[in-house]
């Protein structure tokens, strides 16, 4: 097998991360792709991000998606006195839908429905479960609270009530505007913010058709109930997140580990990309080093299935973002090297006449089935398959062949996304050509990218999202004989 990494790594762009040079570096470390944050900064700032990467991708000649991450329906408390308030455990505190300045003993929140939707001993989480209340009694728009375990609070906090099925809606208006500018904007793959079902996942694809462009949605699995309904979201859905932060704080944190297994092992089962997301390498924030339980964690993760692993705050406003995505890439491909389960990956059986299976979705699931065999059985260089739509390289990823899936597409947004997917390696092309030619570029493109040389064995494919009608072909061959 060769040095390339398999496993992608997806950074969050912040103000440690958003410049020419580190943004250089990261990708010269191993960085894949982007996330832009919505929960914070403002359309300029992300648009003037969106062409920082842009750039930096061009001038690295290397393809790195673009994620747009949507702050979905995140409850907060409201502004408080001069910034930061204390309050004692063993208090009382009031939270109110009235709009005004909180202090010790009262603080507003942006949800208006929270008075309808809590009801007396429910426990409220505030700031990521670092203060929590207990919900005594409710008049009009006042929940009066007891302060179970206090501390500090600062403006525009999270809230949470972990017990409490919240009648927000997936998206707000917020998501909507952001959504609309960051397509207008070119961004490659948008994610979703505490997803509960499938319908929060159409609806926005909904918008994006309304909008004209279409491109894969992430759902963040970070709520129980988008645990309870994981199988219809995972239908709907390109791809998931298993977002452990917000997770962390609504169901327990000894869960954590059951959730992640459960959600990475639905998504390779169903085919959908899946990334594992927050505290990775938390203390790279600060420190040079990682923890070893960290190093771990990164391991673990993708032993269990991830497609990509994401950084958070260690890139955003970290203080060793460069080192960051290194470290990373590093544990990814010695995990890749020593202990990778390749080819162990179990897919759901298309149900001939299932709604959406058809049998050409057969044939492509068996071509990309039997091409990731192959480099299970001898030594193959790597895979290069022809893919209009994407759909193909999908496929072969979640085979988890042995070698790397160098994928052909004609569409350059395709190609970008594509570099979140797990061993795909994409490539832009003019036209999508046929076998032959395909087998000619190879034959010029793989040593250059120094992936294969003369005499390798290459398995080709061709898969019917190619063109209308098109066959699906698997070809063994070794580089530069063929005709
Ligand atoms: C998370 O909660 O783990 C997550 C990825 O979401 P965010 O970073 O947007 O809070």
């Amino acid at each position: 097998m060769t040095g390339h990494k398999r496993t992608k790594l997806l950074a969050t762009l912040g103000p440690a991360s958003a410049r020419p040079e580190v943004l250089d570096a990261m990708i010269a470390a191993g960085l894949d792709a982007v996330r832009l944050n919505f929960s914070h900064g403002t359309h300029e700032a992300h648009a003037a991000n969106f062409a920082m990467v842009r750039a930096a991708a061009a001038r690295a000649g290397r393809p790195i998606a673009i994620l747009q991450d949507l702050q979905g329906p995140k409850i907060r408390i409201g502004k408080v006195k001069d910034g930061g308030i204390d309050v004692p455990t063993g208090s009382t505190l009031t939270i109110t839908t009235h709009e005004l300045e909180g202090d010790a003993g009262r603080v507003s929140t942006t949800y208006a429905a929270l008075p309808r939707d809590v009801r007396p001993g429910l426990r409220i989480l505030l700031d990521e479960g670092r203060l929590c209340v207990e919900v005594r009694e409710i008049h009009g728009e006042d929940v009066v609270c007891d302060v179970i375990d206090g501390g500090r609070l600062s403006s525009n906090k999270g809230l949470s009530v972990p017990g409490a099925t919240l009648t927000a809606a997936a998206m707000t208006d917020r998501d909507r505007d952001d959504a609309r500018f960051g397509l207008g904007l070119g961004v490659d793959l948008v994610a979703l913010s505490f997803v509960r079902r499938a319908s929060d996942v159409t609806d926005l694809r909904q918008l994006m058709t309304s909008l004209g462009r279409v491109v894969p949605i992430i759902a963040k699995i970070e709520k129980p109930q988008a645990i309870e309904n994981l199988d219809e979201i995972v239908a709907v859905a390109d791809g998931v997140m298993v977002a452990r932060g917000d997770l962390g704080v609504e169901v327990s944190l000894e869960m954590i580990p059951a959730h992640q297994k459960h959600i990475i092992a639905r998504a390779n089962r169903a085919g959908k990309l899946v990334i594992t997301a927050t505290q990775m390498l938390e203390s790279m924030t600060d420190n040079p080093i990682p923890t070893r339980a960290e190093v771990t964690d990164v391991a673990n993760a993708i032993l269990d299935g991830s497609d990509a692993v994401m950084l958070s705050g260690e890139t955003a406003v970290g203080k060793y973002p460069v080192e960051t995505v290194r470290r990373m890439a590093a544990i990814a491909r010695t995990t890749e090297e020593t202990l990778y389960p390749f080819g162990e990956r179990v897919r759901d059986a298309v149900e001939p006449g299932a709604p959406g299976s058809t049998s050409r979705d057969d044939f492509a699931c068996v071509a990309a089935h039997l091409a990731a065999s192959a480099t299970h059985e001898i030594d193959v260089a790597a895979i290069v398959c022809l893919t209009r739509t994407g759909r193909t390289a999908m496929l072969l990823s979640d085979e988890r062949p042995r070698a790397p899936i160098v994928a052909l597409t004609a569409d350059p947004s395709v190609q970008r996304w594509l570099a979140l997917y797990w061993g795909v390696v994409p490539h832009l092309t003019d036209q999508l050509p046929d076998l032959p030619r395909l087998l000619a570029w190879a034959a010029a493109a793989l040593p250059a990218a120094g992936l294969a040389g003369p005499g390798d064995t290459v398995v080709s494919v061709l898969g019917g999202d190619t063109a209308p009608g098109a066959t699906h072909s698997v070809r063994i061959a070794t580089l530069g004989a063929e005709p």
